[in-house]
């Protein structure tokens, strides 16, 4: 991705979290490989990444089931800069190949960037539905209790332990291959 220097040079690294969804039909290596890229991102340094869970799909039933997960980074890319490069990742693994393989998704959202509150035109952090979500607070609280939601003041634990108890059941560790 580039980057202008004084992008680079400027910014303290600092902790983000992020959340990772992927239904195609082998979403744990899509979710492995979109770890992969971020990784390798010069600005970007994947510190923890939790259990992969499986979440029931809302909707139809026909629809696969979602595999989920968090991690943590730790980057000197600023708020828009991190979201544009998973946006590059969700393009570049998320994209259309042809149709004997069909569409694939990968969902990489934003959940909370160095404890701050953004509410810009395209990003808004701490993530607007990440407090309702069990596929997200599951996976987030597994890796980073106390990661703090600067908006609602609790901790990620704290979140999910008031989760609707049945949102929360639904998400399960995926087993071993
Ligand atoms: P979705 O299709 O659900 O992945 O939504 C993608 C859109 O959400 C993009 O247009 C983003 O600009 C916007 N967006 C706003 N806040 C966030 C966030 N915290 N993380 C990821 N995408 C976000």
């Amino acid at each position: 991705m580039p980057l202008g220097f004084a992008a680079i040079t400027e910014r303290a690294p600092v902790i983000a979290y992020l959340g990772l969804g992927a239904n195609l039909d082998d979403p744990r290596r899509q979710l492995s490989e979109a770890l992969e890229r971020l990784n390798a991102a010069e600005e970007v340094e994947v510190t923890r990444v939790s259990t992969f869970y499986r979440n029931p799909p809302l909707g139809p039933a026909n629809q696969p089931w979602y595999v989920n997960a968090a991690a943590r980074v730790r980057t000197r890319l600023g708020p828009e800069e991190l979201l544009r490069l998973l946006q590059q990742v969700e393009t570049a693994l998320g994209r259309v190949r042809g149709e004997r393989w069909g569409p694939r998704r990968l969902d990489l959202d934003l959940l909370l960037y160095n404890g701050e509150v953004i509410f810009a035109p395209d990003l808004v952090v701490p993530h607007p539905e990440m407090h309702r979500r069990g596929f997200v607070l599951v996976p987030l609280a597994e890796i980073a209790p106390q990661a703090w939601h600067p908006v609602l003041g609790k901790s990620a634990g704290d979140l999910l332990s008031e989760l609707n108890p049945a949102d929360r059941a639904a998400v399960q560790p995926v087993a071993a291959a």
